[in-house]
């Protein structure tokens, strides 16, 4: 057989194998954060009704084609996710069959599916579960153990050895970013040595939080839905509900008070005399933390930071264009995952050729 046929029935095979993988990765996505085994049961089913779905209407990316991304039993709607993770599996499989020699390109192929199965979950539901960033971390070790080539070694010591310093950098890096960003606003407790007026004042679709004369934007505060506010106040105002001695309780959509709790979507103003300000400390999402480890793990060190630069500039890109077409409904913040994993992703590719064009640069 000629060379070309033989590339060809290899790339072919990449996408295939990309495009079953993917399905696999569809039943991950949707099991692990609702902790359902992702065993049992072995074949998949409906979410809607509950059917098992039989393997000739299980076909990766032709079934829902067929189906027209509906279920064949009830008819109800199947979400196009299931084909994009099908399909954008399939082309990163064959991508990286094409571009890197096979052990590498196998690697790699372990990496994007962890990539992907943390990036989805953590569109939908702002974590990314420890199986995905711890299980990507000790996967990545392990691969640079296995191909040193991973690590630009030809140690297999030297290749583990880099791999979990890496990790560790990725994530020693975002926590001091994230604690900066707290920094900038306050610790996370802050006892006021004189009572302290405060303003929350809605503005469009965000809020202006002064407190004494430190003023901020009400979204920097909230990045999870999970993430609280606590304001210990000798009087407070909630439009015209006025309370003595009370603690706010925020959330990122409402704030909660003696029992009560109001939407801040129709909230206009809320004011008082602050003695306490608490930003509890679990609200911080640690998912992001090990996932930029489980990065490190399998690219290296570079591609920390360069994941971690490249995702906060088209996070910030990305932040901006719906800030401007008005598109942000209250403090929807975007994940941080996905950032990340578009980082990693765009240096297993251009990696090398940012680097040259950065050397170029300095010896301009
Ligand atoms: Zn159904």
């Amino acid at each position: 057989m000629d060379r070309t046929a033989y590339d060809f029935i290899f790339c072919v095979f990449a996408f295939v194998l990309g495009a079953a993988v993917g399905s696999f990765l569809n039943v991950c996505i949707y099991r692990l954060p609702v902790d359902l085994s992702i065993n049992r049961p072995r074949r998949s089913f409906c979410p809607a009704c509950n059917k098992p779905i039989p393997w000739h209407q299980n076909l990766p990316l032709a079934s829902w084609l067929v189906l027209r991304g509906r279920c064949a039993n009830c008819g109800s709607r199947i979400s196009f996710r299931y084909f994009a993770v099908e399909l954008l599996t399939a082309l990163l499989f064959l991508a990286v069959w094409q571009r890197f020699p096979w052990p590498v390109a196998i690697a790699y192929w372990v990496f994007v599916s962890f990539l992907i199965v943390g990036t989805f979950i953590d569109f939908e539901h702002f974590i990314i579960p420890d199986q995905v960033t711890i299980g990507g971390m000790i996967a990545g070790i392990a691969a640079s153990v296995s191909v040193p080539a991973l690590m630009e070694t030809d140690s297999r010591f030297a290749a583990g050895v880099r791999s979990l310093l890496a990790a560790a950098l990725g994530y020693v890096i975002l926590l001091l970013v994230l604690e900066a960003g707290k920094i900038a606003f306050g610790r996370k407790r802050i006892r006021f040595d004189t009572p302290t007026p405060f303003t929350w004042t809605k503005r469009e679709d965000d809020a202006d939080f002064i407190v004494g004369n430190e003023k901020s934007l009400w979204s920097d505060h909230f990045a999870r839905e999970k993430d609280r506010l606590l304001l210990q106040c000798d009087a407070a105002k909630i439009d015209n509900h006025s309370y003595g001695n009370v603690t706010l309780d925020f959330h990122y959509d409402r704030i909660a008070v003696e029992g009560e709790e109001f939407l801040l979507d129709h909230v206009n103003e809320i004011s008082g005399v602050a003695c306490e300000l608490l930003i509890p400390r679990e609200a911080m999402g640690r998912g992001d933390l090990k996932f930029l480890a489980a990065i490190g793990a399998f690219l290296g060190w570079r591609a920390v930071l360069f994941s971690l630069f490249a995702g906060s500039l088209l996070g910030s890109i990305i932040g901006l264009i719906t800030l401007i077409v008005g598109k942000r409904v209250w403090s929807a913040k975007l994940p941080f995952g996905p950032y990340l994993g578009f980082g990693a992703v765009s240096w297993m590719f251009f990696g090398d050729t940012f680097l040259r064009w950065y050397a170029g640069l300095l010896n301009l």
